[in-house]
């Protein structure tokens, strides 16, 4: 069946959820054009079948984590094995092999500690980092993400002179209810890839740092590529300045490669958050990884990172599960994940041509966007409110037709992709292109 067919038991459902689970979802973004939220009763490695038995080519993923697809056999005794063992104690033999396995392929994994979710131990890695440098304020960048959290989300730099975040009206990221002053007295923000402003930034508040947080290809700001030395020149600036340099890599960990986009760009941050995808999707599992040095404040106690879940062993168990299959025989299944992906992405900038709509995929594959232009993206600043509404009607037309793209306009492939998935894809991909162009003809 079609999901372009009415889907009144998901209506239903989403009707009854409605009265207890405000707006019927247990997460939102101020986002005008967010649709009833479907219900999905079942999964099968790249395909997810609804209430109304509809069946959809899953490339969201959910947010990224479900890197190795749905039932993945090895994963699943994974945690089948450790269920069965011990469900929830303080400490485990679980531990050993992901922290080594992350350790032996993480450049910047000396020390780690688990936690839960990406929101969470990003505030510790901010908080390591104050105890480290003595410093109060960090640095982040205009639409990069880094979770759900008062310091961290979303704002606008509204005085160049003195570049700290304000929450403004229209963001949406941007929340009521926030502490007072939270965002200014606690960071500064600048665009990123822009290697003057930083270097100017850095002359003039580099000791005031205790951090700088990015995200090393800005997944969220459109799948933006970091500019030829960029990184090596923040990296060298921190270094300079005494700043620790934390990597927000919660969606480029394991899915650009099991060492990271790190790996991959070949620069090494004092600090590195990971999420989403490290617990293979299926549990929430997070870490934080780093220098030796930094990370002993954690095992001096002079910084508290406490949490009931840390550690626990069915999140420990599955970063195991995640890591030995991804890394196995030199990473074999995810280059093939990359490979198909990037034929997928292929079809869809063909499919774009046939329908007369200008469209490019930029990112390395497994975190690349679409966007609806003609030439990629260069600072996520560029990725403006039109634009990210015609990169929504294309995605929302995919939806109609049975192809999941998560938030915006992210593909995100997992283990399980088949030649028979990319078949699916060109089908559906070609029918909403189609209608896609035309609503965007009509709006714009
Ligand atoms: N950092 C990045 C780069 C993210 O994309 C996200 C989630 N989208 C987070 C942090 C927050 O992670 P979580 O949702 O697990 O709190």
């Amino acid at each position: 069946m079609s999901p372009a067919v009415a889907q009144s038991a998901n209506l239903d459902y989403h009707e009854r959820l409605k009265r207890l689970l405000p707006g019927g979802v247990h997460y939102n973004f101020n986002m005008p054009w967010e649709e009833v939220p479907i219900h999905f009763v079942d999964g099968r490695k790249s395909r997810l079948f609804d209430m109304d038995g509809n069946e959809y080519l899953d490339l969201y993923a959910r947010f990224g984590a479900m890197i190795l697809g749905h039932g993945n056999e090895e994963y699943l005794d994974a945690l089948q094995e450790a269920i069965g063992r011990v469900l929830c104690v303080s400490h485990c033999d679980f531990d050993a092999e992901p922290l080594e396995l992350m350790n032996a392929h993480i450049p910047s994994a000396e020390m780690i500690r688990f936690g839960l979710s990406g929101t969470e131990i990003l505030q510790t890695a901010l908080r390591l980092a104050r105890a480290y440098t003595g410093r109060n304020r960090f640095l982040r960048f205009e639409n990069h993400y880094h979770g759900n959290a008062d310091n961290i989300m979303g704002g606008r730099v509204t005085d160049p002179k003195l570049p700290v975040p304000v929450d403004f009206r229209g963001d949406y990221k941007g929340t009521a209810g926030r502490a007072t002053g939270v965002m200014a007295d606690q960071s500064y923000m600048l665009p990123w890839n822009d290697t003057e402003r930083l270097e100017a930034f850095f002359a003039e508040h580099g000791e005031e740092l205790s951090s700088v947080l990015t995200e090393p290809v800005c997944v969220n700001g459109g799948s933006i590529e970091p500019a030829p030395g960029y990184l090596e020149r923040l990296r060298a600036l921190c270094t300079e300045h005494g700043v620790v340099l934390i990597f927000d890599e919660m969606i480029t960990g394991v899915r650009m490669g099991v060492g990271g986009a790190q790996k991959k760009l070949g620069v090494t941050p004092d600090l590195t958050t990971f999420g989403k995808a490290i617990g293979g999707g299926g549990v929430p599992v997070s870490a934080l990884v780093g220098k030796r040095e930094i990370m002993a404040l954690l095992e001096s106690k002079k910084v508290i990172h406490a949490g009931t879940y840390n550690g626990y062993p069915l999140g420990s168990a599955a970063v195991k599960a995640t890591f030995s299959i991804l890394s196995r025989d030199d990473e074999a299944v995810l280059h093939a994940m990359h490979r198909r992906a990037a034929e997928l992405q292929s079809i869809l900038v063909r499919e774009a041509q046939i329908a007369g709509l200008p469209l490019i995929v930029q990112g390395p594959p497994g975190v690349a966007s679409f966007h609806c232009c003609e030439t990629p993206l260069e600072n996520p600043g560029q990725y403006d409110f039109d634009l990210m509404s015609k990169d929504i009607i294309v995605a929302t037309a995919l939806q109609r037709h049975g192809v999941l793209i998560s938030s915006i306009s992210r593909i995100y492939p997992n283990a399980q992709l088949s030649d028979e998935d990319l078949e699916f894809f060109q089908i559906r991909a070609r029918k909403a292109l189609g209608e896609a162009k035309q609503s965007i003809d009509e709006i714009f």
